[in-house]
């Protein structure tokens, strides 16, 4: 009896289900394909990464003793999409059956729901399971991600003193939200110059899909398990100590600040979720880190991570639909460009554009702010998020834009809309200080567009924030404010919107 066992791109882990008890005459495919480079445009490095990557563990899978079918982009017999690459590889190897593990994103498992005689694995590398997390969330804890990471610290003996956690709090959030000194050093991250498998990669990519985001150029990622586990250990000693105080802090030339910068190698598979857990932890007891800064990462990966894939699932397709706050506006050209008088925006994209990476606050608050205070369609903002990290799979993307940044999903992820103004980017960066509008100003042509934008939101709004106790606050001062400047305050709104199409 043999078996056809099917990696995909983003499954690149010695110990994937679909590789469990793999027999000597058992063939693993691997194959690049146009349908998933081309599915979205997306940034040229991540598509770098992707490919390269795959080159590098199928060696790795040979090296292991496999026998590996792995089929080129460029392969003149390539059908170009999975199925028909599973299709051929049927013919060729005449396996008794096919294997796989569960994909990342619905359309490719309705993909594969297709394919003739498959066994669909659990993708055993998620801490919580997809029936799991269903049966969990069905259980009226209000599906609310504080009450499930405390139910998988628990699971996973994570930061616990007997069943209470260490420090005698669960989460050490408040404690994460200082605003960087302009003093702070930062640490610059391993960086690994291309091989020649990265090389010959680059020029592919380069030639392949000349339109779109972003360039190869510069292209120093890791490609490897041991390079993405150096950049971990790198991380756990150089960055990993400040990492809880300055969480939320931006500063201009420095995405990554005391970020991790991992979610791109977590996500392909050649980082372990609990190892990295369990890592940090080690960290925080050996006396090396910081409490606030230990939890605040664990609870990133433990928490966050698990609890959208989670909520991905069990909420597609519809999902992908959801427009609570029926946003209808196009994205503005400067989404792509980087071209806006905005400083907040223009290094948000800039960074983005340059790294295929902008840390958690510059997603949520910068550029996913923008769009919700716009009002810009959920379809188009999901778009962009997926086109420009290299990190972005729908099964994380979807639910951090729709659901996180744009409160298109009506509360399923977040209890409030996450929506700011001026005020918040100035207490948290440094962009306003070097930003052409002024930060403390809501009218006038040299106005911080975020204050109006943010009124006006709320004023539109009003009546369904009203519902909301957490947006008690902002509607009280909303209510208080003159009926004249909340007049000029919508039409500064509608001015800087013109000037964003
Ligand atoms: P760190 O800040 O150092 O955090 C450590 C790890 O925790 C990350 O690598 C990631 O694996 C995990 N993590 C942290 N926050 C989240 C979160 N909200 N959801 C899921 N995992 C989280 N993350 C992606 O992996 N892919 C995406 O496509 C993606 N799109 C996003 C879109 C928006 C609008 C927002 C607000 C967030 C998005 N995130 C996405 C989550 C988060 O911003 C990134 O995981 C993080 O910025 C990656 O950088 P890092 O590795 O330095 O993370
Ligand atoms: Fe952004 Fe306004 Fe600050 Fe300029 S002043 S950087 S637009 S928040």
């Amino acid at each position: 009896m043999t078996s056809l066992r099917v990696v995909l791109g983003d499954q690149l882990s010695l110990d994937l289900s679909a590789l469990e008890a793999i027999g000597a005459g058992d063939i693993v495919l691997m194959a690049e394909v146009l349908g998933e480079c081309t599915y979205v445009r997306h940034h040229a490095k991540k598509l770098v990464l992707v490919l390269s990557a795959m080159r590098h563990f199928a060696e790795a899978l040979r090296h292991g003793g496999m026998t590996v079918d792995y089929i080129r982009l460029d392969d003149p017999a390539n059908t170009q999409s999975l199925s028909g690459e599973v299709a051929r590889a049927r013919q060729l190897h005449r396996p008794d059956k096919v294997i796989a593990t569960e994909p990342g994103e619905w359309r490719v498992l309705e993909e594969m729901r297709g394919w003739e005689g498959v066994e669909i694995r659990e993708d055993g590398r998620f801490l919580c399971g997809i029936r799991q997390f269903r049966s969990w969330a069905g259980g009226g804890h209000g599906q609310r991600m504080e009450f499930f990471y405390r139910k998988m610290r628990r699971r996973h003996a994570i930061l616990m003193e007997d069943d209470a956690p260490v420090g005698g709090r669960w989460n050490f959030d408040l404690e994460n939200r200082k605003r960087l000194p302009a003093a702070a050093r930062v640490p610059k991250p391993p960086a690994f110059p291309p091989d020649t498998v990265t090389r010959e990669v680059m020029s592919l990519v380069a030639e392949r899909f000349p339109d779109h985001f972003g360039s190869v150029e510069g292209f120093d990622m890791p490609v490897t398990q041991a390079q993405a586990e150096t950049c971990f250990e790198a991380f756990l000693r150089e960055r990993l100590p400040l990492f809880g105080d300055w969480q939320d802090a931006m500063r201009i030339g420095e995405p990554l600040i005391y970020h991790a910068g991992i979610a791109a190698t977590l996500n392909l598979g050649l980082l372990d979720p609990l190892r990295l857990c369990r890592a940090a932890e080690a960290a925080y007891r050996s006396g090396a880190v910081p409490l606030n800064a230990a939890e605040g990462f664990i609870r990133q990966i433990l928490g966050w991570r698990e609890f959208v894939r989670g909520i991905y699932w069990m909420h597609m397709p519809r999902y992908a639909t959801l427009n609570a706050l029926e946003a209808r506006r196009k994205l503005p050209a400067f989404f792509w460009s980087g071209e806006t008088r905005m400083r907040c925006l223009r290094e948000a994209i800039t960074d983005t554009r340059r790294h295929a990476y902008a840390h958690h606050i510059q997603r949520l608050m910068i550029t996913g702010n923008f769009a919700l205070l716009a009002g810009i369609d959920p379809d188009e903002v999901d778009a962009w998020y997926m086109v420009v990290y290299a990190d972005a799979y729908q099964w994380v993307e979807l639910p951090n834009t729709r659901g996180m940044a744009l409160f298109a999903d009506g509360g399923i992820i977040g209890s409030k809309p996450y929506a700011a103004s001026g005020a918040y980017i100035n207490r948290m960066s440094d962009y306003c200080r070097h930003c052409t509008y002024d930060v403390r100003e809501s009218l006038g042509a040299d106005a911080c567009p975020f204050n109006a934008l943010y009124w006006n939101f709320m004023d539109r709004h009003r009546e369904r924030l009203s519902r909301n106790p957490r947006m008690a606050m902002p509607l009280r001062n909303l209510a208080r404010m003159d009926p004249k400047r909340l007049a000029a305050i919508r039409a500064r709104a509608d001015e800087v919107l013109a000037e964003s199409e």
